[in-house]
């Protein structure tokens, strides 16, 4: 059979020594084929399983488990040891929640640059970890400063866990408890902890052993993943809706102490009705995702927040769902491209952005010329028409009829430092944007300048769309003359919409 788990190429993953992986060295894993032959070459131990050099028995746990071993080992440099009688977990798919993770929480922090923060301490809770506790293991590897509460029922699957995390010196950053099936799923109270950042679990997906039989009978198994699940780690009440359910009734009782609540899907169709039943308690800050491993197996993710730190549109928005787009959050992403006949050079641009926002009077607004970024924050829609007219008035100024040009407000921006506006009426939400400027394609004369509008907090999407719209008009009628654009209400999925590098932070 051949493979369909994917790997960036041996050579070049040896390449990067330990201490030197990072972000970028995880993120391209399991994005080309594994050559099994090059990694038998390496690892003796899984030469051993290889047929003929380099075919894998899929259908032989033997194997897939000394595959899930050595990709551990080589990849991760983690050990396990894996009963032969519970899940084998396939890697690259594990792997994929851990980045999504990474994404959802690295986009809705503090530093509000869509990249890590190295130093802040992150705790998660892996609801059901399983005998080889892969996602403390995975995240704790990857992210020095992230710690796990691992919890199980499972007497056997504790006990490997446990063994897993002495195997891996982890007891300073995983902690293992047994749960009992009809305790909560969210002890924070018992396990002392006040607030934690994430909540994930991979739930068991069967309502019952016969739809489990029925659904392998139905499709071939995947590939990857010769099944040694044991019943409690396949079917539970309600299957993974069931167990969702539960987890989303403990949600709203905690809220805000968990950022991020977050879980694995084994069927697609469960997205529709998450999605639905969290709308239905007023839940607006949500994510979906899906995992692709190799071109059969296919898992689906959901995350959802009480806050109102809003994700990047890869952690939200990262896949195409089969009930349409109705279920998708609100884009967190718009993009504005001057035509590239405009003629627009970024200083011009960068030059109208300042202005336009410190004209606006934001309760805090500050600009990287490095980094043609900047970071903007306030209560209530300032820009809004009947807003600045008061502030017109304020200043003793005639309002010009139809006075809402952005040059209205940026010239005069210029001669009076602007003051703290806080309309009555307006909704006084704490509302954080960052604006980018890029150049897009070649830096020769055809390319063309974008502003990329992020919305980075905030409980209504109105007032996005409304800044939006307000910043469209702005620019356009501050850089006229020459100026024709496009707007870009980025609707699509995950990876089509590139935001520059991570940045150095600090150099803000
Ligand atoms: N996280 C592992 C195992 C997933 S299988 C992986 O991704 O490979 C689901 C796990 O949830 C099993 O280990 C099962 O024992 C555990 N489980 C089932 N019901 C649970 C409950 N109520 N509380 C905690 N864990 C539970």
């Amino acid at each position: 059979m051949r493979s369909s788990v994917t790997n960036k190429g041996c050579p070049s993953r040896l390449a990067v020594p330990k201490e030197l992986r990072d972000d970028y060295y995880y993120n391209a894993l399991y994005t080309e084929e594994l050559d099994f032959r090059l990694l038998g070459q390496q690892n003796p131990e899984f030469e051993a399983v290889l047929e003929r050099g380099s075919h894998l028995d899929f259908n032989n746990p033997k194997s897939v488990m000394q595959l899930t071993k050595t990709i551990l080992k080589q990849d991760f440099n983690l050990t396990v040891d894996l009963p032969m009688d519970r899940l084998c977990p396939p890697v690259p798919n594990r792997h994929n929640y851990i980045l999504w993770l990474k994404d959802l929480l690295d986009s809705s922090s503090t530093p509000y640059f869509d990249s890590s923060e190295p130093a802040r301490q992150v705790t998660g809770l892996d609801i059901g970890t399983g005998a080889s506790l892969i996602y403390p293991l995975l995240g704790c590897v990857q992210r020095p400063s992230w710690s796990f509460v691992a919890t199980d029922v499972d007497a056997k699957s504790l006990s490997y866990a446990r063994k897993n995390v002495e195997l891996n010196n982890m007891q300073s950053r995983i902690r293992v408890v047994g749960r009992t099936i009809t305790d909560c799923l969210i002890p924070l109270d018992e396990l002392g902890l006040e607030t934690i950042d994430f909540t994930m679990v991979n739930p068991p997906f069967y309502t019952s052993e016969a739809e489990l039989k029925d659904l392998a009978k139905q499709k071939s198994r995947p590939p990857n993943s010769a099944c040694t699940g044991a019943p409690v780690e396949m079917v539970c009440a309600g299957g993974e809706i069931g167990f969702i359910q539960r987890m989303i009734d403990e949600s709203l009782v905690l809220r805000e102490r968990v950022q991020w609540y977050t879980c694995m899907l084994g069927k697609q169709s469960s997205l529709e009705v998450l999605v639905n039943i969290l709308k239905g308690h007023g839940v607006t800050n949500y994510a979906i995702t899906t995992f692709v491993q190799g071109n059969k197996t296919r898992r689906w993710a959901i995350g959802w927040s009480f806050g109102d730190k809003r994700p990047s549109l890869s952690a939200s928005r990262g896949c195409e769902p089969s009930a349409g787009k109705k279920i998708l959050p609100e884009p967190t992403e718009v993009t504005v491209v001057m035509r590239s006949s405009s003629q627009i050079k970024p200083e011009q641009l960068e030059r109208a952005v300042c202005d336009m926002m410190v004209g606006l009077g934001l309760d805090s607004w500050s600009w990287s010329k490095q980094l043609l970024k900047g970071l903007g924050f306030v209560n209530g829609k300032v820009w809004s028409r009947a807003c600045r007219r008061k502030k017109a008035r304020e200043r003793g100024n005639l309002v010009p009829v139809g006075g809402d040009t952005a040059e209205d407000e940026s010239s005069s921006s210029r001669q009076k430092k602007p003051k703290q506006p806080v309309e009555q009426g307006t909704t006084q939400c704490m509302f954080g944007f960052l604006l980018n400027i890029q150049v897009l394609g070649d830096t020769n004369d055809k390319s063309q300048v974008a502003i990329v509008a992020r919305w980075l907090q905030g409980n209504d999407h109105a007032i996005f769309e409304s800044f939006t719209g307000f910043l469209r008009k702005a620019i356009l009628s501050s850089i006229q003359e020459q100026c024709s654009i496009i707007d870009l209400h980025v609707m699509n999925y995950m990876k089509t919409y590139i935001l520059d590098d991570p940045v150095n932070l600090t150099a803000f």
